[in-house]
């Protein structure tokens, strides 16, 4: 680093937005081997959400206008609900393994765990290439050596990426700003969680003036629903159980729903914000069964109550008020050891 000085001297381009010197410098080594002409394979995790993609179709665009070859290659296929975002020719999701092998630099976004890419996962590990990485999770970090932009602080991968582009005084198309939009906008229910920081909004309030339509995004997102996703919505909700006492409220995706209703893992998003939404409710659970035969659980919690924290002792993890984890076994035995251990945490245990 330092040679590049006209770019190193601050951080306070033409958007006005300051990026912390930490965020900066990663940037910029990030930067350097980001070489036009090179063949960039952007990834994220399985079942990819809107700032896993809006991070990567952002950074499609940066790339591109860089003279880079960048291909989106995720392990598993991007949901309808994003397909608004995604440029004619951009994803290779379907042969995903062979885009990471023959890519020159590969750039792993939203994840820093290498179990989270699924069957991508050996492809990555065997590379002798960098892998860079772009991320705000608290992870353990098992992806090979290369430069990171880590910030948990961070509202979203989407910020981050931004800041990459703000550091380098990469200019941010309305395609571009479009994308990253949508990552802040998904990673913070629509600008309402607890990680809807004032920077957040900042850097929403650039990318609106570069060109964001925050109601045409909004229909896109949220407001072109296929029927089976409200009917599966409705038989999820069924499953309800509520534990007023601790706090603990679930659901259960029923065996076949997702097909009963023509519907993908991307519907059932935002279901358990349902649980999370009842009066008293310190932690809300949606268990159900994943392609792999495991059980995939999803954590929201409430105040102090730390879902890492609990999703991890599964092998899981994520954010203090939502994260993730996958159990082997049947559904009911699933629900049997998360329920035990989220009651004995409740419980203060
Ligand atoms: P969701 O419940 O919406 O799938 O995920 C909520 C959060 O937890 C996200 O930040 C996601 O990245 C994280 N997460 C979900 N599943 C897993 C998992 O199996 N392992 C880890 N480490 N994180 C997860
Ligand atoms: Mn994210």
């Amino acid at each position: 680093m330092g040679s590049r000085s006209s770019l190193s001297c601050n951080h306070m381009p033409s958007n006005g937005l300051p990026v912390p010197p930490e965020r900066a410098a990663a940037a910029r080594a990030i930067a350097a081997i980001l070489k036009p002409g090179l063949h960039v394979a952007l990834t994220t995790h399985v079942n990819a959400d809107g700032d896993g993609v809006g991070s990567e179709v952002g950074l499609w665009h940066l790339l591109r206008a860089r003279g880079l070859h960048p291909v989106i290659a995720n392990p598993t296929a991007i949901p309808d609900r994003f397909g608004f975002l995604l440029p004619d020719g951009a994803d290779a999701s379907d042969h995903a393994g062979r885009e990471i092998a023959r890519a020159d630099v590969v750039v792993v976004l939203d994840i820093s765990d290498l179990p989270r890419l699924g069957d991508l996962a050996s492809s990555v590990r065997e590379r002798r290439a960098p892998v860079v990485c772009i991320d705000h999770h608290v992870s353990p970090g098992t992806l090979p050596e290369g430069p990171r932009l880590v910030a948990p602080e961070a509202t979203a991968t989407a910020e981050l990426v931004f800041d990459l582009a703000t550091t380098l005084g990469w200019p941010l198309s309305a395609d571009a700003a479009r994308a990253l939009y949508v990552g802040l906008l998904t990673d913070t229910g629509g600008f309402r969680f607890s990680n809807t920081t004032a920077r957040a909004l900042r850097v929403a309030s650039a990318l609106l003036e570069h060109g964001v339509n925050p109601e045409s995004i909004y229909e896109a997102v949220y407001a072109s629903a296929p029927e089976g996703r409200v009917r599966l919505l409705a038989e999820v909700l069924q499953t309800l159980v509520v534990e007023p006492v601790l706090g603990l409220a679930w659901v259960t995706v029923p065996n076949g729903a997702l097909e009963r209703h023509g519907a993908t893992p991307d519907d059932l998003d935002g279901i358990v914000e349902h649980a999370r939404s009842i009066a008293g409710v310190r932690l809300a659970l949606l268990f159900r069964q994943i392609a792999n035969g495991r059980i995939k659980v999803s954590f929201r919690s409430m105040g102090e109550v730390d879902s890492a924290a609990l999703a991890q002792r599964f092998g899981g993890g994520g954010h203090h008020k939502a994260a993730g984890a996958s159990l082997a076994g049947s559904l009911g035995e699933a629900q049997e050891t998360v329920l035990r251990a989220a009651r004995s945490y409740l419980n203060g245990g």
